[in-house]
């Protein structure tokens, strides 16, 4: 709170400061509450679509700007459909929420990683060059391979890395990153594949 105002209510009559302090924590809460449910995935936790959009906007112009190196990178679970058949929709969710912690555990504060609609999830690596990102997803494949619930269910997923170039729109951005993940699945899924 503002610390003029914050010296205004302290100098109230009590019964009116503690109704003023309510309405203003009852008032914040709300704001990180809508925040929330503006800039995250609610089965996950992790950004949804459209913040993640605009964060790849912001990250390419710096990246445009600057030397930093801009990598891009899409996960898609295998065979997800099956796995809803085999185990029921609800464990399957669970299945996402799992994935996603997994991911979280191995992104650094600066990456960003959001769910893009079904199993598909979308990771930024700002400041990172193609041989970094290759690395970090090698991590991030060994972290769902051995996670004691993904990797008991044989749960795999396939993987497509592209790093920015300057001439890239922020769709052709994507589109490089889903071409390299149909790669992967047109070549036995279970696997990354990287694209220049
Ligand atoms: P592929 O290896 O080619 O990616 O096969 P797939 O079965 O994963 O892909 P496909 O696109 O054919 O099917 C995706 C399935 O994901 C369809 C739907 O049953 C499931 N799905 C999508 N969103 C959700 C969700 O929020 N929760 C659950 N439990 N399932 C979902
Ligand atoms: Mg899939
Ligand atoms: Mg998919």
């Amino acid at each position: 709170m503002d610390k003029k105002l914050s010296k205004k209510i302290s100098a109230l009559d009590p019964r009116f400061r503690k109704k003023i302090e309510d309405l203003f924590s009852a008032m914040t809460e709300s704001v990180s509450m809508l925040y929330e449910a503006a800039t995250h995935d609610e089965k996950t936790g992790l950004y949804n679509n459209k913040f993640f959009e605009s964060i790849l906007e912001m990250e390419m112009e710096k990246a445009k700007r600057g030397q930093e190196k801009l990598c891009l990178f899409i996960i898609d679970i295998d065979f997800f459909k099956k796995i809803n058949d085999e185990h029921g929709h609800i464990k399957a969710d669970e299945f996402l929420k799992r994935l996603a912690d997994v991911l979280k555990k191995q992104l650094r504060k600066s990456d960003v990683a959001a769910r893009f609609g079904g199993e598909e999830f979308f990771i930024l690596l700002p400041q990172t060059n193609l041989e970094k990102a290759k690395a970090l997803t090698a991590r991030i494949r060994d972290a769902i391979k051995s996670d004691k619930i993904l990797g008991k269910h044989n749960i795999t997923v396939s993987g497509g890395l592209t790093c920015y170039k300057e001439k890239d729109t922020k769709k052709s951005f994507m589109e490089r990153a889903d071409k390299a993940l149909y790669g992967a699945k047109q070549t036995g899924r279970d696997k990354f594949v990287a694209v220049d």
